[in-house]
C-alpha cells in the first residue's frame, strides 16, 4: 500500500502551522534565539511544503524548486537555531551554500515535468543538515536538563533515513517501488511529524535553558560596559585573592576614575558620558589579560584585578590603558577625558581584597589631589601627569 501523498501532506501543514503559532509566541515572549530560528525553519517547511502543492500544474516549472530550496534552508535554519544553543553564530555563507547549490541543481533537470529536479542535490542537502543540527544539539552543554540528547536523537534517525531515502534515490530512482513505499513524499511527512512532535515537546526546556543562561549573564554584567558588575566582581576578586594568597602569587589591584567626567555630560549629553564608559572599557579589556577581572566599581569608577602582574606591571598596564583611550576619541570627535588611577600590589601586610581597596582608593584620591591624569602607586605616592606623547 502506498500511503497518499496529499493527505499527509496536509497533515504536515496543519502540524507545521500550528507549531509555527507555538514557536512564534514563545519567541515573543522568551526573545530565545532559538524559538526565533525555529519559527523560520517552520515557515520555511510550511510555505516549502505549500510549493510542492503545485505539482501537477503549470505552475510545478518554478514551485517545485522553490519548494526545494526552501525546505533544504528549513533545515539549515534548524541546524542554525541548534548552534545558538551553543552560544555559536551560523555565518550567512554557511547559510546561503546549501539553498543556493539546491536551486541551481532544481532548474536545470526539466522542473516543468520532472517532479524529481534536483532530487539527488535536495535529499543531499536536507540529509546534511539535518545531520548538522543533530551533531549541535548533541554537543550542547546544559546543566539543567538533558532534553537536548533525545532531540538531537531523534535528529540524528531523520538524518539517517534521509540518507536512505538518498541512498535508494540513487540506485533504484524516485519511482522505484523501494522508494515510493518506504521514501516518497508520503513516508517521508510521517517521519517528519515525529520529529516535529519531538520538537515542541522539547521546546519549553530548551528555551528556558536560553533564558537562564542570559538572565544570568546580565545579572552578573554591567548593562552599559559589558563588564562585571561590582557585586559579581567583589565576589569573584575575594576568592581569587584566597587561592592566590594559598600559592603566594602576586597579584596587582587598580582602581581607575575618570576624569572632569561630569563636565563630559554637561557639555556633550550623557550620550557622549556612556561612550566615553564605553571607550575605557573596551581599552581595557584590550590592555589585560583573558583572565584578568574588570568590574565597574561605581559610574565612572573601575576595578581591575590583575592575578601575577607586579606593582610595575600595573602601572604600565594603565599607562597603556590611557593610550589607548587617547588614541580614541567620541562620536562626533569630541575629546574622550584622562584618567586617574590607583594602584596597589599585594605584599605580606595587604591579605584581603578589602584592604587592597582602601591602599587603592587613597591612592586613586591623591592623583586626583596631585592635578590628575597620574597613576600613583600606594608605594610611592608623589606622580606625574601621564605624559602627552603616551596618548597622542
Ligand atoms: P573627578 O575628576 O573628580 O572624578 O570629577 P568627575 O566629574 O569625574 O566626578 P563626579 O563624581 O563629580 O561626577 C561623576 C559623574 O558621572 C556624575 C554622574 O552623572 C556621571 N555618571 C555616572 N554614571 C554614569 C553613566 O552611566 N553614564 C553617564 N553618561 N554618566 C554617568
Ligand atoms: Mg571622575
Ligand atoms: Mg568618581
Amino acid at each position: 500500500m502506498v500511503l497518499d501523498s496529499f493527505s499527509v501532506r496536509v497533515a504536515l501543514g496543519v502540524v507545521t502551522l500550528t507549531l509555527l503559532f507555538l514557536f512564534w509566541a514563545s519567541f515573543q515572549r522568551t526573545r530565545s534565539p532559538y524559538a526565533g530560528w525555529w519559527s523560520v525553519a517552520l515557515m520555511l517547511f510550511f510555505t516549502g511544503n505549500c510549493a510542492f502543492l503545485l505539482n501537477g500544474t503549470e505552475a510545478q516549472v518554478w514551485a517545485n524548486p522553490l519548494g526545494n530550496v526552501l525546505v533544504v534552508s528549513g533545515a539549515f535554519s534548524v541546524w542554525a537555531g541548534a548552534r545558538t544553543l551553543r552560544d555559536l553564530k551560523a555565518t550567512p555563507l554557511q547559510l546561503a551554500a546549501a539553498p543556493l547549490v539546491t536551486a541551481v541543481a532544481s532548474a536545470v533537470e526539466a522542473p516543468a515535468v520532472n517532479v524529481w529536479s534536483g532530487g539527488f542535490v535536495y535529499l543531499g542537502m536536507m540529509t546534511l543538515g539535518i545531520a548538522l543540527a543533530a551533531w549541535e544539539l548533541w554537543f550542547i552543554k546544559s546543566a539543567h536538563s538533558q532534553m537536548h540528547k533525545a532531540l538531537a536523537a531523534a535528529a540524528g534517525l531523520l538524518a539517517a533515513y534521509y540518507l536512505c531515502r538518498w541512498g535508494v534515490y540513487f540506485m533504484e530512482g524516485p519511482s522505484s517501488p523501494a522508494f515510493r513505499t518506504y521514501f516518497g513524499p508520503a513516508p517521508a511527512g510521517l517521519v517528519s511529524l515525529v520529529l516535529l512532535v519531538t520538537v515542541s515537546f522539547s521546546m519549553t526546556a530548551l528555551t528556558s535553558d536560553q533564558l537562564i543562561k542570559g538572565l544570568k549573564e546580565r545579572a552578573t554584567s554591567d548593562h552599559l560596559t559589558g563588564l562585571l558588575n561590582r557585586g559579581t566582581f567583589l565576589e569573584l576578586a575575594g576568592s581569587e585573592v584566597k587561592r592566590l594568597r594559598s600559592s603566594e602569587t602576586v597579584v596587582a589591584l587598580m582602581l581607575a576614575d575618570l576624569d572632569h567626567f561630569k563636565a563630559i555630560n554637561d557639555k556633550y549629553g550623557h550620550p557622549a558620558g556612556d561612550a566615553a564608559l564605553k571607550a575605557f572599557a573596551d581599552s581595557c579589556t584590550a590592555s589585560v589579560r583573558s583572565t584578568d577581572l574588570i568590574g565597574r566599581y561605581g559610574g565612572e569608577e573601575f576595578i581591575l584585578f590583575l592575578p601575577g602582574a607586579t606593582q610595575e606591571r600595573a602601572e604600565s598596564i594603565a599607562a597603556e590603558i590611557s593610550r589607548r583611550m587617547a588614541s580614541l576619541e567620541g562620536p562626533g570627535g569630541f575629546p574622550f577625558p584622562t584618567i586617574s588611577y590607583g594602584v596597589t600590589s599585594s605584599n605580606p601586610d595587604v591579605t584581603d581584597l578589602a584592604a587592597m581597596i582602601e591602599v587603592a582608593d587613597a591612592a586613586l584620591y591623591s592623583a586626583k589631589a596631585q592635578g590628575r591624569n597620574r597613576i600613583v602607586g600606594a608605594n610611592r605616592l608623589a606622580a606625574e601627569p601621564i605624559p602627552d606623547e603616551a596618548g597622542k
